[in-house]
């Protein structure tokens, strides 16, 4: 496993993973150093049979590569031809990083892009680290909100209940709710996919929705959002015009598969939201759900704090991790060949087929190659 670059926190394997590859018969080498920003010290990782040593020393030999965040192909110089680089490689940004690894001789293996299949949801990276984010969302809203979450009656008076809205009920946005209920605020939700109706409730959530209006089912190919039609997005910014403006928190999570994330609030529906309120944009790196939206800053317009929230989960760099390599170990022990000590990969599996981006030298992935 490699010690990431500059700026990640998480690291790829915990001591739990570690010994569970031992024990499917692989020796595991960890750059010194990889676990300490999540709070895991290179002893943790010796002591559950792990040897340490430098980037050259891990790499040699080394028939797999673990990471987290892709790493710079120069960086990989010295590994060997074959070996598989497994990690979240953000593919459609990092193309020339892509290739290189291709050029190196990697088989690089996308975790970001694991089909969203009921075979390999414990393999998912994106709903591990989205879940983790959806709660981190909440927290930072309540550390920047300047007053209480739950309704407290004390003797000097009561203090009502924080409301909280959460646009955008997938992976995130349902941690967010849950988390937001657990601080004892009034929640409500809404999302473009009706099945959210029923999680909303069932986490004692109330759910805006848009009715009686043509295109009003937003669910396309693998459960994800479809954009709406023009009648729809008028109706829903009326709806919810109404309702932001009585909210002290808003956490946006909306996506679209491929496209700039959708805009949900607009600079009107911001001022008219009382000042100190607070919303939390978590497609922020994304183009932002929120008109005024900064990805990684936060700023304050007509008295409201915009957070443009980027990868919260790396601010919790010790669960994150411990999810990640989890993830990873479930995909790995899934196609692992005992007799051969290696995984072995079939070109016609879903999941290969899925995250596998290069092969033999060459950027192999149709969404790649089509492009
Ligand atoms: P996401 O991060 O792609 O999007 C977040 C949410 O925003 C989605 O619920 C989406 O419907 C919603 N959204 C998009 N446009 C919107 C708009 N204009 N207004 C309001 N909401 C809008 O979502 P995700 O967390 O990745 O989940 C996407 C789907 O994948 C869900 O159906 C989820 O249940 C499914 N999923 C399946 C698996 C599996 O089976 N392995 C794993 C994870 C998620």
């Amino acid at each position: 496993m490699l010690k990431e670059a500059a700026g990640e926190t998480r690291c790829a394997a915990i001591p739990e993973t570690v010994k569970k590859f031992i024990a499917l018969g692989a020796e595991v080498a960890i750059e010194r150093g990889a676990g300490a920003n999540a709070s895991v010290t290179d002893a943790d990782f010796e002591a559950a049979g792990a040897k340490l040593g430098t980037r050259d020393d891990v790499l040699k030999d080394a028939g797999i590569i673990l990471a987290v965040s892709g790493p710079d192909p120069q960086s990989l110089n010295g590994a060997a031809k074959g070996a598989l680089l497994v990690a979240a490689l953000d593919p459609t940004r990092r193309g020339d990083a892509v290739k290189a690894y291709a050029a190196a001789g990697l088989e690089a293996l996308a975790m970001e892009w694991m089909p969203r299949i009921t075979r390999a949801q414990s393999m998912d990276v994106l709903s591990s680290q989205s879940n983790l984010a959806g709660y981190k969302a909440v927290i930072d809203a309540a550390g920047t909100y300047g007053r209480a979450f739950p309704m407290m009656m004390t003797a000097a008076g009561t203090i009502s209940p924080a409301k909280v809205f959460v646009m955008g009920v997938g992976v995130a946005g349902l941690q967010a709710i849950a988390t937001a209920r657990r601080l004892g605020a009034q929640v409500s939700a809404t999302d473009v996919r009706s099945a959210t109706k029923e999680q909303i409730q069932s986490l004692g959530a109330k759910p805006i929705f848009v009715e009686n209006v043509a295109g009003i089912e937003g669910e396309g190919a693998g459960g994800y959002a479809t954009e709406m039609s023009p009648e729809y997005q008028e109706a829903q910014a009326e709806l919810i015009s109404g309702h932001i403006a009585k909210q002290d928190m808003v956490i946006t999570t909306a996506l679209i598969p491929g496209k700039p994330a959708p805009r949900l609030i607009s600079d009107a529906q911001i001022v008219s939201m009382r000042p100190g309120s607070v919303i939390v944009d978590m497609a922020a790196d994304a183009g932002g759900n929120v008109e005024g939206t900064i990805a990684g800053e936060k700023v304050v317009k007509h008295g409201v704090t915009i957070i443009g929230a980027t990868n919260l989960a790396k601010s919790l760099p010790a669960d994150a991790s411990a999810l990640f390599a989890r993830n990873l170990y479930n995909f790995l022990s899934v196609f692992w060949d005992k007799d051969q000590g290696r995984p072995v990969l079939p070109d016609d599996d879903e999941i290969v087929k899925g995250i596998r981006l290069t092969q033999g030298g060459k950027v192999v992935h149709e969404r790649l190659t089509a492009a």
